[in-house]
């Protein structure tokens, strides 16, 4: 069998390995940018009402009319804009790179960036070019990412904004000089975008190469995986046919349609999660060897003294918090730890554990 797998399988695929996640079970789990809130028990009650409803027997909708509505008017997409739903933003990033995969062909971001540009580039069969930050601040480099678009002509250019991991949201007139110089596609990542007042949604249009990518994994809803690409119907008409036919499953099409009626509670946790990322990051500020930088997410990049991260990350496991070890993950992130803001009493835990092992 081992002889058939080294002969079949492609050997840059061989050579990964596979996304790893931790098990969670018993822990706090502060390591993968979800909303720590659930929704009140009379809400509750009301969508399983709804869910009662949903023909399980029966395909989805291919084109997700009912959802395609809610996300439209609750996230006020602009009307002259297309449309096209994802199973998570993660799926749209697969469609994107098989759209546009030809031997040869470059998707380009910036490094320490969002590690699914990198991984689903490669399995698309496409190069990928990691344009390094500023190490002070993670901004961006304007003359060396102009200059690694010139020379490399990527196909795609991944923005994300605020960035994953580092939390800072990148300066918007180098965005623009980037759209501007990039010969192909740039979508811009708003993974974030409800913990910032800053978005790309309102500039549509004004640049024939621009998409904009949203999801709504961190605004409380990871579970049900539905991302939306956003730009000129021409290029989504393009994209959509790579979609498999029914991407999105009724439960998630059921269940987003609800939850967006009901945006104004996740808007309220979003700002919930804005007021707690003030408080840890005051918090961690004040800590000795630890720099925490600043962010516009929903996690907080923070930089501890000489190797300790692992040390720390262990001993957070082991006093029952879960976070996310960055140490070795880039060249960047030497000695970085990440963690998502929770609830109050999460974040508390989480300091007095950091406090005692420091
Ligand atoms: N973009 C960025 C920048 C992210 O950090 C993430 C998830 N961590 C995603 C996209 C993927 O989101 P989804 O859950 O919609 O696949």
């Amino acid at each position: 069998m081992h002889d058939l797998i080294s002969q079949l399988i492609r050997p840059d695929i061989r050579a990964l390995t596979a996304y790893h996640v931790p098990d969670p079970a018993g822990l706090v789990k502060l390591d993968a940018m979800e909303n720590p809130y659930s929704w009140p028990d009379a809400l509750k009650a009301e969508w399983l009402e709804v869910l009662r409803e949903v023909a399980l027997n029966r395909y989805p909708d291919p084109q997700g009319a009912a959802v395609q509505a809610a996300v439209r008017e609750a996230m006020a997409i602009p009307e002259d804009m297309g449309l096209l739903l994802g199973n998570g933003s993660d799926e749209l990033i697969q469609m994107l790179a098989m759209a546009v995969a030809q031997p040869g062909r470059k998707v380009l971001s910036l490094d320490p960036g969002f590690v699914m540009y990198r991984m689903i580039a490669r399995f698309a069969g496409m190069d990928y070019v990691g344009v390094p930050l500023r190490s002070e601040d993670f901004s961006i480099d304007l003359p060396v990412m102009l200059d690694a678009i010139e020379r490399e002509q990527p196909a795609l250019v991944y923005l994300a904004y605020p960035n994953n991991p580092t939390g800072n949201r990148f300066d918007s007139d180098d965005m623009v000089r980037i759209i501007e110089a990039a010969p192909g596609l740039v979508i811009v990542d708003e993974a974030y975008a409800p913990f910032t007042d800053c978005s790309f949604l309102g500039l549509l249009g004004d640049w024939q190469n621009l998409l904009v990518m949203r999801t709504v994994s961190k605004m409380g809803l990871a579970g049900i995986r539905l991302g939306y690409l956003v730009g000129p119907h021409a290029w989504l008409e393009q994209i959509d046919k790579v979609r498999l036919p029914y991407n999105i499953n009724v439960l998630t099409q059921a269940s987003a349609a609800f939850a967006l009626k009901h945006k104004p509670l996740l808007d309220e946790q979003a700002r919930m999660i804005r007021a707690e990322r003030q408080r840890l990051h005051t918090a961690l500020s004040t800590l000795n060897g630890v720099h925490a930088y600043p962010s516009e997410a929903n996690f907080i990049l923070m930089r501890v003294g000489e190797d300790r991260a692992d040390t720390i990350f262990e001993g957070l496991k082991d006093q029952g918090i879960l976070i996310k070890n960055l140490n070795g993950a880039h060249p960047m992130l030497d000695e970085c730890l990440r963690v998502t803001v929770g609830r109050a009493e999460e974040n508390a835990a989480f300091l007095s554990a950091l406090t005692r092992l420091l």
